[in-house]
């Protein structure tokens, strides 16, 4: 018996590769821009705070040499000392000493993709429920034309407006949340993209959504459309672009001008019925206690408190922004050691 366990857990140790290679073969039939964001979540938490810290001194680079001296101080100050709640292994808290709010900031970026998780998690559990909807993540896309930033922006959003009127749409989808992604191409042009969670009430031939996508562009027809398994990853990917919808590394003075000339460009919304019933929802206690998980609890833990992971006692390092992604690696670095169980 014991045999036959091991057994298996070998064989579908042995399986999982596999079954890695298939999707990837499979996703290489999909726009290869809309896969690369997939990748870049692979990298570690250490690379990922070193790249936010390079975004940030590129901008304020870029903001001086515009003459925003007020904006490229902000942007120095935002996070420029944490305070990191942690046992030494697991890190549960960062309190920054100050936000700039600025809407290309990384870490501003992330504490707004997390302020929207926490908010729409909950109301789309219960959509899902209320409705017997379930979550696609489609991705729209458009022909590359010479065009500035806004009028590409303009283009998709008004491609989208004009989908949702058509009978196709409304008769297979029943609301749901979009966000914009803007990149450029490597011939300078802008690659405007739309993700959407969709919350589709019946299945159809992709086809047949490309071709309704077409009909409303003119001249598009690549979209990429994926079910999603589990909404709380799907909602974490779609919110992402809240957080970096521009390709920022790439950003030149001429790009961070026009930028700061879009006020009010809205990056993430709410459509169809999806909409109004996130506005009248209410959480009641069993919602909340879905969407909790590790968030809530997060909020609770103080210095002192043993970590949920390990038990160990938690304390508050404080660090300056250039220490913080040594501290993630140095944790990365850690062996992931056993889980304690509480002696109580
Ligand atoms: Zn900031
Ligand atoms: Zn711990």
């Amino acid at each position: 018996m014991k045999q036959l366990t091991l057994a298996t857990a070998l064989i579908s140790r042995e399986v999982r590769p596999v079954k890695t290679r298939l999707e990837i073969a499979r996703s290489a039939y999909l726009d290869k821009r809309v896969t690369k964001s997939q990748r870049e979540s692979k990298r570690t938490r250490s690379e990922r705070a070193r790249e936010r810290l390079q975004t940030k001194e590129h901008l304020a680079r870029l903001a001086v040499g515009l003459g925003e001296v007020e904006l490229a101080d902000k942007i120095d100050r935002c996070h420029s000392r944490v305070a990191v709640l942690t046992c030494g292994r697991h890190i549960h808290r960062i309190l920054p000493n100050f936000t700039c709010e600025f809407r290309l900031c990384p870490d501003c970026g992330r504490r707004r993709s997390r302020k929207l998780q926490n908010k729409y998690l909950p109301v789309m559990r219960a959509f899902m429920l209320h409705h017997k909807v379930t979550p696609v993540h489609l991705v729209l896309t458009q022909t590359h034309r010479k065009e500035s930033r806004k009028q590409s922006i303009k283009r998709i959003k008004d491609s989208f407006g004009k989908l949702q009127r058509r009978m196709f749409w409304n008769e297979h989808f029943k609301g749901g949340t979009w966000s914009l992604e803007v990149t450029k191409d490597k011939n300078g042009l802008h690659h405007t993209h739309l993700h959407i969670i969709g919350f589709r009430r019946k299945f159809f031939d992709i086809e047949l959504l490309r071709s309704e996508w077409l009909a409303v562009t003119g001249d598009s027809h690549v979209l990429n459309l994926k079910p999603i398994l589990d909404i709380a990853a799907g909602l974490r990917e779609v919110v992402k672009y809240v957080s970096k919808p521009l390709d920022i590394r790439r950003f030149g003075a001429d790009d961070l001008r026009e930028f700061l000339g879009l006020k009010n460009m809205r990056m993430f919304g709410t459509f169809g019925e999806f909409r109004n019933f996130s506005k009248d929802f209410e959480p009641s206690d069993n919602d909340a206690a879905a969407i909790g998980d590790l968030e809530s609890l997060a909020r609770d833990l103080v210095e002192g408190c043993a970590c949920p992971q390990c038990n160990e006692p938690l304390f508050d390092l404080r660090m300056s922004k250039n220490e913080l992604p040594q501290f993630y690696e140095q944790v990365e670095s850690l062996p992931p050691g056993e889980v304690r169980k509480s002696s109580h």
